[in-house]
This record gives C-alpha cells, structure tokens and sequence, in this order.
C-alpha cells in the first residue's frame, strides 16, 4: 500500500515538500559525533558547491514547499544566506522554514537571522541551536573553545528577536552521543534556563560519526531526555514550538514521535511507510539529491537534470528507490524523517491528537 501511497505523493506533488538543502560544506565546528564529517564528504560528494543562480534555478523548478531546512556544514558561513533565504521563500512559495546552527558567531548568525526575517515577512521561520551540555562537555564535543559561551550568547540573543517578530521561533538541538549522555539532565536544566519558552529537540548520534566511539550511547539516557521534556509538559512548564498557528501541533507531533521513537529502539514497532523519497528529500550541497540522510542510494545529481527536481524526482529510478524503501520496510529513528512519515502512517494519528489535548490542558492550566 505505502509504495502506491508514495508513487500518488510524488507524481502529485511533483516533489518532496520537506526539503533538506545543504547550502554549505564548511562548518565552524569538528564535533565528534558528526557524520557529515571529512571522510564522509571525500566519499559522497563533489567538491563544486552549488552557487546562488544554481540553487534559484533549483528553486524554480519547484512547484509549491511546505518546509525548507537550509542547513550545512553551517549555512551561516554563507554570505549569501539572507538572499538565499528569500529567493527560495519567493520561487517556491515557502510555507514555513529552519536553519540549524551551532550558535558559534553570534553576531553573524543574528544579523543574518534579523536580515532574513525582515526579508521573508509572515513566513514562519525558526533557528534551531545547537547545545550539547555544560561549557566542558559541549566543547568536548564540539572540539572548540568558546563555543559553548558563543551558542548560549545567541540562543539569548535570537530569543530577544523573537519578542520583535511574532513569526519567528528559537529551538535548541542536544544530540547525544557516548561523550554528554551522561549529562542529559544538566543540558536540559541549561536548555529550560535560557530557552524558556521553545522547543527542546533530542537526537542520538547516527551514521559513521568523526569519532566512532561518539555512537555508544546506552538508550537509556536518551530516553531520560524524552522523559524530561514529557515531564516538563506534565507540569505545564514547556512551550514547544512556536511562531504560528499550526505551531502546538508540531509539538504534539514531536510527542508522539517521541514515543514512536522508543518503539523503534525496543524493536516493538515494524518498518514500512517511510516517506523519505516521497515527501521528505535531501539536495546535498554538490547537487547530489537522496531520499534521505542515512540512506546511500541516490537519485541522481540536480546538475545532470538541468535542475529540474520534479524532473529527478519522478524518474525510473527514484521509483525504484522509493519502492525498496517500502521492500526492505526501512526503519530508523532519523527525527526529521520520522515527523514526515508520521503524516502518511494512520497509526500514529491518534497519538499526536492525544498529545495536543495533552498540551492544551497544560497551557490552560498554566493560564
Ligand atoms: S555536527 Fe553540525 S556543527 Fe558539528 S561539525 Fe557536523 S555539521 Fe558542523
Ligand atoms: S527509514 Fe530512515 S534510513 Fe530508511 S528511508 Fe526512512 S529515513 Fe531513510
């Protein structure tokens, strides 16, 4: 039935609507737990990075996007990101967007996020920051000095713009890996103190990271964060996501998955109706376009398509990517991908409905 479900989708559509871009190969950082690391790169990817009439040829080429991450590397390192930003909110009539950042130049990345909001009026926008734990772990982790001061410099900073455009929201990302899981209470303490009022997002360390040991993490201090943020929700004392009006819903959504993801680890829940390839897709920054993060079967890079995506994406052999996807009943606990197959996959529905009466009762109460 999903490979059905997925072929209507994309044939429809004409392509994915939550779009992963990497605008970016450089990073500020070299953090152990990374799989878009050095090695990674030298084996998937061209060196050429697209260049602004590249990607507006790109975005041209797209109907109608629901959600675009312009992520990297850091995407901030590009100078270009605010003119990026708008043209793809402009061509592909953009619903909603994020860009995920290490927080590490601060000035830069709020000038930037300030230009870009000023640029794209009205269009929900979030910036995601990445935290990792107390100052000494999270720069463990990360491999730089000051970057834990610089990431909470901007979390502040960001959440101070927040106040100025109502369209506008700030998350903090905790990826656990073997060198902070033992930190998770502390990170979140750190988290509710100076990002009061946004989403918390927990991820495990997947793929090859830079250092192999970064992946031994005991599930159970993964799930102790999830605990967390369902016990912060219990007791009315968590905002989730903001910025717009579908916003409670996404933290619904983030709740259920949050339970579907136990599952997952438990083993107690069965693969198929991923929507990677489908309504989810990955353009790395060469041009090279996947159905996701994780997998490493590509459909082809956007240069060979005249950049011309619903062209690549409803080819003969995204069909049949799409379809083993569906055959091998892929399963993983990837967090953005998860959220998208969630909307394709009735069982989880009841759930997010669940959780967002959940989240009304809690605001009310703190009302
Ligand atoms: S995890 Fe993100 S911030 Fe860290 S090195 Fe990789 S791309 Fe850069
Ligand atoms: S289950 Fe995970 S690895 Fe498999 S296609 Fe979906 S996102 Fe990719």
């Amino acid at each position: 039935m999903y490979k059905l479900i997925n072929k209507t989708i994309s044939r429809v559509l004409r392509s994915p609507q939550y779009l992963i871009l990497f605008v970016s190969g450089i990073c500020w950082m070299r953090c152990r737990h990374c799989w878009y690391n050095e090695e990674w790169k030298d084996a998937n990817l061209q060196h050429n990075q697209m260049t602004f009439d590249e990607l507006s040829r790109l975005a041209e080429s797209i109907p109608f996007l629901h959600f675009l991450s312009l992520t990297g590397g850091e995407a901030f390192v590009r100078r270009d990101i605010v003119e990026v930003a708008e043209m793809f909110a402009r061509k592909t009539r953009l619903n909603r967007y994020q860009i995920p950042t290490s927080g590490f130049m601060t000035d830069n990345i709020v000038k930037a996020t300030e230009g870009i909001l000023k640029v794209n009026p009205g269009i929900p926008f979030r910036v995601d920051v990445s935290l990792d734990g107390p100052e000494a772990v999270h720069e463990e982790v990360r491999n730089i000095q000051g970057g834990f001061k610089n990431a909470i410099a901007t979390i502040k900073a960001l959440n101070q713009l927040k106040k100025r455009y109502d369209y506008f929201d700030v998350g903090v990302i905790t990826t656990v890996s073997n060198q902070n899981q033992h930190a998770v209470e502390e990170t979140g303490a750190i988290v509710e103190k100076v990002n009061p009022d946004g989403e918390w997002m927990v991820n495990i360390t997947r793929g090859k990271p830079r250092d192999p040991c970064a992946i031994d993490v005991d599930v159970k201090n993964y799930i102790q964060a999830h605990q967390l943020i369902d016990q912060r929700i219990a007791e009315g004392r968590y905002k989730g996501h903001g910025g717009h009006l579908l916003a409670q819903w996404l933290s619904a959504k983030n709740a259920a998955r949050r339970q579907a993801i136990l599952k997952i680890l438990k083993g107690e829940m069965r693969g198929g109706g991923c929507a990677a390839g489908s309504l989810g897709g990955v353009i790395f920054n060469d041009g090279a376009v996947f159905p996701c993060e994780m997998l490493e079967h590509s459909l082809g890079n956007i240069r060979d398509y005249d950049f011309d995506l619903p062209r690549i994406w409803n080819s003969r052999r995204a069909d049949e990517i799409r379809d083993l996807i569906q055959d091998t009943r892929c399963i993983c606990t990837q967090e953005c991908f998860l959220s998208v197959s969630m909307l394709i996959q009735p069982r989880h529905w009841p759930n997010i409905v669940k959780e967002r009466i959940k989240l009304m009762k809690t605001t009310s109460v703190e009302a």
